[in-house]
C-alpha cells in the first residue's frame, strides 16, 4: 500500500515564543471557526481532486492544534479519508491537555499525542519565551496514559540561554522517570531564527559546543534507557516510532491542508511541490471567494531531487549508499560504513549538514568539506518548513 500523509497546519498560539519562526498567529483567534470551515473544504477539494485517498498518517502541527476547541478538530479530521491503520498525531501544549479534551480527541480516532515540553526547569521556560508551569507535564502525560494513548511524544529543546549542564540533565530525568515514560523523544537544539526576539538578543544566542555537549547528554541517556535514534533529532522505542515523520524522511507523499502548509508529490524522475498562502487570514478569503489557496509551486529534478532524498535519508539510520559519500580522510570517526551503507555516528549527527554538503550524485562532484563544529541537530524535523 502507498503511504499518503495528510499535514493540518493550525496558526493559532496563546502567546508568541521567543525563538519561534513557524507560521502562526496570537491575534486571530476571532478566525478560527472559518479557518476550520475552510480546512474541511481544502480537504473535500484535495479528495474530488484525487490528491488525497486514503491518509496512512494525519499530523495535526502548528502552531498549537490544542488551541482549538477539540470537536473543532475533529470535525476536519472526520473528513479526512484514512486507512484503518492509520496514525493520527496532535501536537498539544502540555496546559492544553485536560482530559475531556483528549477523550474528544480519542473518540475522534487521534492516535498519538505531541507533547511540547521543551524543558522542566522554569527558568529555561522563561528564556524562551513558554508560559506553560512545568507542573503541567506529568498531568499531561497521565491524562494521555488515563485518555488511552500508548503513542506519545514529548519535544525538548537545548541551549537556551541560563540552562546548565544540570538542568538539561534533570530535564531529561524527569521526562524519562515520568510513571508513563513517552515511547518517543523529539530534542531540538535552539536555533536563532531571523526577525524573532531572540534574533535580536545575542546574549541569548546559543553556544555550539555546548550544544553538541547537550546532544550528546540526550543521546547517551536514551540510547541507554532503550531508545533508538530514528533521525537526527527524534528518538523512538521500538515500535513507538513516528510513522507521519518517516515518510517525510523517504520523501514520500504528503498533502498540506491549512495556511502555510506544504505538500509534496514524487513522480519516476522527480517531484512536484506546492505550498498555502502564509497566512490564515488569505486562506479563509481564498476559500470564501471559491479561488485555491495555494501559493507557489516547484518541480524538482533529476539529480537535485535525488540528492535531496539523500540529504533526508543521511539524518536516519539507514543511511546513504556508500558509494554516495567521498572515501576522505574528512569523514572518519563521522560516517561508519556498514555493508553497502554509509551511516552517520554521533559525532556525524552533530555535523550532518557539513557532512551532506560532501554527498555525490551522478551530475555532483563534492560541494563542499567539513570544516569547523556546523551542529545539525537543531533542524527541525516537525514538518517541511512553512513560507
Ligand atoms: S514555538 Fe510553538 S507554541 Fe511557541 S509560538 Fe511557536 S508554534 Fe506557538
Amino acid at each position: 500500500m502507498n503511504e499518503l500523509g495528510v499535514y493540518v497546519h493550525v496558526p493559532f498560539c496563546r502567546r508568541r515564543c521567543d525563538y519561534c519562526a513557524f507560521a502562526t498567529y496570537t491575534d486571530r483567534d476571532a478566525l478560527m471557526e472559518r479557518y476550520v470551515a475552510a480546512c474541511v473544504a481544502d480537504v473535500v477539494r484535495a479528495t474530488e481532486a484525487g490528491e488525497l485517498c486514503e491518509a496512512t498518517s494525519v499530523f495535526f502541527g502548528g502552531g498549537t492544534p490544542s488551541r482549538l476547541p477539540a470537536p473543532w478538530l475533529a470535525r476536519i479530521l472526520a473528513t479526512i479519508p484514512r486507512a484503518p491503520d492509520a496514525e493520527v498525531t496532535v501536537e498539544c501544549n502540555p496546559e492544553d491537555a485536560s482530559g475531556a479534551r483528549l477523550d474528544t480527541y480519542r473518540a475522534a480516532g487521534v492516535t498519538r499525542m505531541s507533547f511540547g515540553v521543551q524543558s522542566t526547569a522554569p527558568h529555561v521556560l522563561a528564556a524562551l519565551g513558554r508560559g506553560h508551569d512545568p507542573e503541567t507535564v506529568p498531568r499531561a502525560v497521565e491524562a494521555a496514559a488515563a485518555a488511552g494513548f500508548s503513542r506519545v511524544n514529548v519535544d525538548l529543546i537545548y541551549g537556551a540561554a541560563g540552562e546548565t549542564d544540570d538542568d538539561w540533565a534533570r530535564t531529561i530525568h524527569d521526562v524519562l522517570t515520568l510513571p508513563h515514560p513517552p515511547g518517543h523523544v523529539s530534542a531540538y537544539a535552539l536555533t536563532v531564527e531571523p526577525g524573532t526576539p531572540l534574533a535580536r538578543d545575542p546574549v541569548r544566542h546559543p553556544d555550539d559546543d555546548v550544544q553538541a555537549s547537550r546532544y550528546e547528554m540526550i543521546e547517551a541517556e536514551l540510547s541507554a534507557t532503550g531508545y533508538r535514534w530514528e533521525e537526527v533529532s527524534n528518538w523512538a522505542r521500538p515500535g513507538q516510532e513516528c510513522r507521519h515523520n518517516q515518510l517525510y524522511w523517504r520523501q514520500g507523499d504528503y498533502v498540506g491542508i491549512g495556511s502555510a502548509a506544504h505538500s509534496h508529490r514524487g513522480g519516476a524522475s522527480g517531484g512536484t511541490r506546492w505550498w498555502n498562502v502564509r497566512t490564515p487570514d488569505r486562506y479563509v478569503a481564498a476559500f470564501e471567494a471559491g479561488r485555491s489557496p495555494v501559493a507557489g509551486e516547484e518541480h524538482v529534478e533529476g539529480d537535485q531531487y535525488e540528492l535531496e532524498r539523500l540529504m533526508l535519508s543521511l539524518r536516519t539510520p539507514a543511511g546513504v549508499p556508500g558509494s554516495a559519500l567521498p572515501d576522505s580522510a574528512e569523514l572518519d570517526g563521522l560516517v561508519v560504513r556498514e555493508g553497502d551503507r554509509a551511516v552517520l555516528t554521533v559525532r556525524g549527527r552533530l555535523m550532518a549538514n557539513a557532512v551532506s554538503s560532501m554527498l555525490l550524485t551522478d551530475a555532483a562532484a563534492p560541494r563542499g568539506t567539513v570544516t569547523g563544529a556546523a551542529p545539525g541537530a537543531g533542524t527541525p524535523g516537525r514538518y517541511p518548513a512553512p513560507l
